[in-house]
């Protein structure tokens, strides 16, 4: 078998939404990369997966030039509603309103908003993105087999399925983003660990020409049917026309889909309706968070569903992902510019790995009140029933309200105990699923404000790191810009005479990462300033660990 070597700073194994964000990101820091998929094209077939991306992977995508392909991949007036009911034709029990991406508009605290595309959609456009940019490709058809890391770097193995050729990749790193099943997690021998494992799903797409006339309902995106037993079933639709992916609940033993009955399930849920659907296809899956135990070894390292999965209510897995691709990014292009030590890369850990724990926790909380026991009632008839399917709507739309508003999940994660963030003391707001509160406070997002140019401050930020000056007159930033070149790392000065954003950021002088995220905040610098920059690339863990 002939063989051929490749060499490339960063090899990314798995061309899914987060290994082409990784690819997008490390071309924004100006970083070569490679993207290894083992099938033979991007979202060929238009398969239900995620299709919810939250401002904050809005935000990133907006910063890759991607907005305006993604806001066309769903129609832009159709409601966000979920509807509670217990058939097509049966009785309404409630309905959280959410207002569709036009009557929505953008929020104040992010220049993007939260936007629906199918995943067979938005794949593709990140794809064309890779393919377009100046540092960033992808070898399809190319399947990683394995690899083995030393000192200077990592060697691959892969294999071109169409010719069946072996191929050798030398690089700096490897970044595996290979998914749940992940060769190169199993190669570093790292265990996925189960934190709830919470139910066997089969979830079919069906096509329906138009559900409207069929129900009185009004137009929603959503259905979930309610039964005696909690909730059953749910419907929602993939492509805000004609797609819909129907989910079924329940245990694997009765939901094999080769003996499995679904279109019972749908009659059930559709009752006499008598609407005409086409089944496409039907995919079964477990319900389940898990998370790695650590997101890589050496120069190897992990992220997306590699390293954690949950359950889609929410939608948080893919945008986590997303946010992992970004968090690295930078970390891989600071190591392959030279200025970055390993010490990033266990703060890459340490950062993501908790905020994995908490947009999943929500997930599976969410998914605790879609099989809320207490139900019984729901059909009765009289008073009792009336009285049942009141009580049920509202606690459906009470107990998911954080499904449907998570701004706080998109916005609010912050990188509490990092150790390459120095914390100002300052207590942090409170974390709540639904609700952000901006803040400047190191290891929070850097929040948003637009700018007198019109563009938002957020779009100042990366490559290198970007150190705000907010003071009325300009802030004395000599020692601090020398103490960065002194540590090789790349800063750019930029003031703001706005008093409003200065008041958002509330100290003269913020520094903020390539990520967006700050990390460090003062009125004036302090003696020590290139203790500041050793801490930010993560110089002093490297020598913490030499004295150990
Ligand atoms: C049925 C279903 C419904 C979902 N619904 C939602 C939802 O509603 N909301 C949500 O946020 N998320 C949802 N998800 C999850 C979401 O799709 C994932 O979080 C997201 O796709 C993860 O992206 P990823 O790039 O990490 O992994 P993947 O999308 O799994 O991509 C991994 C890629 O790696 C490739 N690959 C694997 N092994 C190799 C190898 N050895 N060599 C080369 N290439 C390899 C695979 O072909 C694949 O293209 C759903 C997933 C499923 C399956």
């Amino acid at each position: 078998m002939a063989s051929k070597t490749i060499e490339i700073p960063i090899l990314i194994a798995g061309g899914g939404p987060v290994g082409l964000a990784l690819a997008l990101d490390l071309n924004f820091h100006g970083t070569p990369s490679l993207v290894v998929e083992r099938t033979a094209t991007t979202g060929k077939e238009p398969l239900a997966k995620a299709g919810t991306f939250n401002e904050r992977t809005m935000e990133f995508c907006r910063r890759w030039g991607l907005i305006d392909r993604i806001a066309e991949g769903f129609p832009d007036d159709l409601p966000r509603d979920t509807v509670y009911c217990t058939a097509l034709d049966g009785e309404l029990l409630g309905r959280s309103s959410v207002p569709s991406a036009r009557d929505r508009g953008i929020p104040p605290v992010s220049p993007e908003m939260m936007r629906r595309c199918p995943q067979y959609k938005f794949d593709p456009i990140l794809a064309d993105g890779v393919m377009a940019s100046e540092h960033a490709g992808i070898r399809y058809n190319t399947r990683m087999d394995r690899f083995e890391q030393d000192e200077d770097g990592v060697t691959s193995w892969l294999t071109d399925l169409e010719s069946n050729e072996q191929i050798i990749v030398r690089s700096q790193y490897l970044v595996g983003c290979d998914g749940v099943r992940s060769t190169v997690r199993e190669g570093l021998n790292i265990p996925l660990e189960v934190i709830a494992d919470l139910d066997y799903s089969l979830s079919a797409m069906i096509e329906i020409d138009d559900i409207d006339p069929f129900h009185t309902f009004g137009r929603c995106e959503r259905f979930m049917f309610i039964g005696p037993e909690g909730t059953w079933a749910n419907m929602t639709s993939v492509d805000g026309l004609k797609l819909w992916r129907f989910t079924v609940v329940g245990v694997e033993a009765s939901l094999q889909p080769e003996k499995f009955d679904i279109d019972s399930v749908i009659r059930r849920a559709f009752g006499n309706a008598g609407v005409p659907y086409t089944i496409k296809k039907v995919v079964p899956w477990r319900r389940a968070q898990t998370l790695a135990r650590h997101y890589g070894h050496g120069r190897v390292m992990l992220a997306g569903d590699s390293t954690h999965t949950t359950s889609p209510t929410g939608g948080h897995g893919v945008n986590t992902g997303i946010a992992d691709a970004v968090g690295l990014s930078w970390v891989l292009s600071a190591l392959v510019d030279g200025w970055g030590t390993p010490g990033l890369l266990q703060a890459y850990e340490a950062e993501r790995r908790p905020v994995a724990l908490r947009n999943f926790g929500s997930s599976t909380e969410n998914y605790k009140v879609w099989v809320a026991k207490g139900m019984d009632n729901v059909l009765a008839d009289g008073p009792l029933g009336v009285a049942a399917r009141r009580n049920i709507g509202n606690f459906m739309q009470s107990g998911l309200q954080q499904e449907w508003y998570s701004q706080g999940i998109a916005l609010g994660y912050r990188y509490e105990n990092s150790p390459v963030i120095i914390p100002d003391g300052t207590p942090a707001p409170q974390d709540h699923p639904s609700f952000y509160f901006p803040t400047a406070r190191p290891g929070h997002r850097a929040p948003h404000a637009w700018l007198a140019d019109g563009r938002s401050i957020i779009d100042l930020f990366g490559p290198g790191f970007v150190l705000l000056d907010f003071g009325a007159e300009p802030q004395d930033v000599d020692a601090l810009c020398r103490a960065a070149q002194s540590s090789g790392v790349p800063l750019r000065i930029e003031r703001i005479a706005q008093p409003e954003v200065a008041a958002l950021y509330q100290r003269k002088l913020v520094l903020v990462r390539p990520d967006g995220h700050v990390a460090w905040r003062a009125d004036v610098a302090p003696a020590d300033t290139h203790a500041i920059f050793e801490r930010l690339r993560g110089a002093h863990l490297i020598l913490e660990q030499q004295h150990v």
